[in-house]
């Protein structure tokens, strides 16, 4: 006999063997032993979540000649040709193969005649919103007037997309995710039916990465069971699921949320060490901080089975962490899309989660920003925040970089004790962002300046430990000069966090001294890449009219310009990084 699918063999044939949905089949059987049946039906509910199987049982259970309870018995002759599929009048169409208005008006051709065998025709329509809009039309033609003794049940993962004539027809019900637990009990159940044996943690493992579909979870531990000598191994279940472990998720979690980046970087190399996904870490990621998030609030919601670190995360971090995370998770979802180096992004990820909630937000944009909402970031941060961070008061928003540096004098001792400079005093004598150091830089810029730096700023990176390597490899020299470098930040809040640590600014002047073999440190200025273009163009505008066209700042420049625009570009390429320039010309 050919291998029947565990999810086959052991699909539920009453209401007591459905998992996960005590409300939907208390209420059908309530209809059934009350006799209050209707003619039709909405079973809505994400995928594996038993919609189909309680179809067919409330198929069963009308037609049943001796119903228990609202339970089909299961052995009289309609439960027997139902359960062997050679009941007629019990029809199943899926909609995702036959979107056809041809099925439908069979349906309403065949509706006409009574049921040959049983009570009732039921019709289950599978995928019910993949119909077109004709045979929509053709099915509430049906519904309008509904025949005698017909019954239909609509299927569907996607009820928005059903016209809401037919839904005001029928009777919806909500089919819920299954949770881990229940999943995990099941799974359970059917291996000891089976005489399997299984680790524990294994079917944890299938009952998480399932994600509420009961179809999946047993899909999942089918392939785990093909592996293994009628025996569910951890390391089976993880290979089958790709699945980062819950330990390791929650390794994960507890050092960024302790603010240990340097521990949270070493748990992600594990991940990606292992050869897990990118994008199902942060998926994962994703759902574990909805869990936690769930966990105080609505327990019975949580997907997954709590251990020992999770329950703990719960106990002793607030909503608002998980909130966080959850946002700065998406919006590492959506970049992931764009990119082929993965693993940078994941590095910001990690850096990014280790700040305290909200202070990544706390130093306003570099000043260049023309555009004020660039610099009212997210203010509902900043509300939220836990940690208390310096913020700057509301007036220095208005003005940067002055205002920033006033600030900090004042509510931070003494930063570090970075070597003095001959410079004024600044929170941090090797960098600044206000749009005059920028310029400044501009107006000795060379192209060899640029590309020294360039030439060993990997080397440089390289030399730094590993969270600030992971810092700069989203930043980039984009102009410079032998007093001064414009590093260009992929990320605001990577770039603030950047400008905070004297250590490695410090380093940075250093090494860049030495390896460039120049004669003195350049003065680094960091700001976004997103402001460039709009700096860029400022400081050009503000050039005088012949300097605008005579490339005099860049001495390895020999050609001479006209009165055209193209020169502005050309000049541009010179001095500034010629890709950057590209991107901004486009
Ligand atoms: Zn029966």
């Amino acid at each position: 006999m050919a291998y029947q699918a565990l999810y086959r063999t052991w699909r539920p044939q009453k209401f007591s063997d459905m998992i996960g949905q005590e409300i939907v089949t208390k209420t059908l059987k309530n209809a059934i032993i009350t006799g209050q049946i209707t003619h039709a039906y909405l079973f809505n509910g994400p995928r594996g979540t038993g919609k189909t199987s309680a179809a067919k049982i409330f198929a069963k259970a009308i037609n049943c000649l001796h119903p228990v309870d609202g339970e089909p018995d299961g052995t009289c002759e309609i439960c027997q040709a139902a359960d062997n599929g050679t009941l007629g009048d019990i029809i199943e169409l899926d909609a995702a193969s036959n979107n056809g208005v041809d099925e439908i008006r069979e349906i309403r051709e065949d509706v006409t005649y009574a049921p040959t065998q049983a009570k009732y025709k039921v019709y289950i329509i599978d995928e019910v919103h993949m119909l077109s809009t004709g045979a929509f039309n053709a099915l509430l033609k049906t519904l309008e007037e509904p025949p005698a003794n017909v019954i239909f049940i609509l299927a569907t993962t996607e009820p928005q997309k059903i016209p809401a004539t037919i839904i005001s027809r029928t009777q919806r019900f909500d089919f819920k995710r299954i949770n881990a637990q229940s999943a995990y009990e099941r799974m359970v159940y059917i291996l000891d039916q089976r005489g399997n044996t299984y680790d524990e943690a294994a079917l944890k493992v299938i009952a998480n990465a399932a994600d509420g579909g009961m179809r999946d979870a047993l899909t999942i531990l089918d392939q785990a069971l093909s592996f293994g000598d009628g025996h569910v191994t951890l390391e089976n279940a993880l290979l089958v699921t790709g699945s980062v472990t819950q330990t390791l998720l929650g390794k994960y979690v507890e050092a960024v949320v302790n603010q240990n980046t340097k521990q949270g970087l070493a748990r992600l190399s594990e991940v990606l060490d292992e050869g897990k996904d990118a994008n199902r870490f942060v998926e994962d990621l994703i759902s574990y901080a909805r869990d936690l998030l769930l966990y105080t609030e609505a327990p019975e919601l949580v997907t997954l089975v709590p251990d020992e670190t999770f329950t703990q995360l719960a106990k002793t971090q607030s909503a608002n962490i998980w909130y966080n995370m959850i946002d700065t998770l998406n919006n590492t979802q959506q970049q992931l899309r764009f990119t082929n180096r993965p693993a940078i992004y994941l590095e910001v990820l990690t850096v990014k989660l280790s700040q305290p909630v909200g202070q990544e937000q706390t130093v306003p944009s570099a000043s260049p920003t023309v555009d004020h909402t660039a610099v009212a970031v997210q203010p509902d941060r900043q509300s939220s925040k836990q940690q208390p961070t310096q913020q700057p008061t509301p007036s220095s928003v208005s003005e940067p970089a002055q205002s920033m540096a006033i600030d900090q004098e004042r509510s931070q001792p003494a930063p570090e004790p970075a070597p003095m400079t001959s410079q004024k005093t600044r929170v941090a004598p090797h960098v600044s962002e206000d749009q005059a150091a920028v310029f400044s830089v501009l107006s000795e810029a060379t192209r060899g300046d640029l590309d020294r730096v360039t030439a060993i700023w990997g080397d440089m990176i390289n030399m730094l430990p590993v969270p600030e390597q992971a810092m700069l490899n989203v930043a980039r020299p984009i102009a410079a000069s032998s007093n001064g470098l414009v590093v260009a930040f992929d990320f605001d809040v990577i770039r603030v966090n950047a400008m905070r640590k004297a250590d490695l600014l410090q380093t940075m002047v250093t090494q860049i001294r030495e390896l460039t073999q120049a004669q003195h440190e350049r003065q680094l200025v960091f700001i976004t890449t997103e402001s460039w273009p709009v700096l860029r163009s400022k400081f050009v505008a503000q050039l005088p009219k012949h300097k605008q066209q005579t490339p005099a700042v860049n001495p390895d420049v020999e050609e001479k310009a006209d009165e055209t625009e193209d020169n502005l570009v050309t000049e541009a390429k010179t001095i500034f990084d010629a890709g950057i320039v590209e991107e901004i010309d486009d």
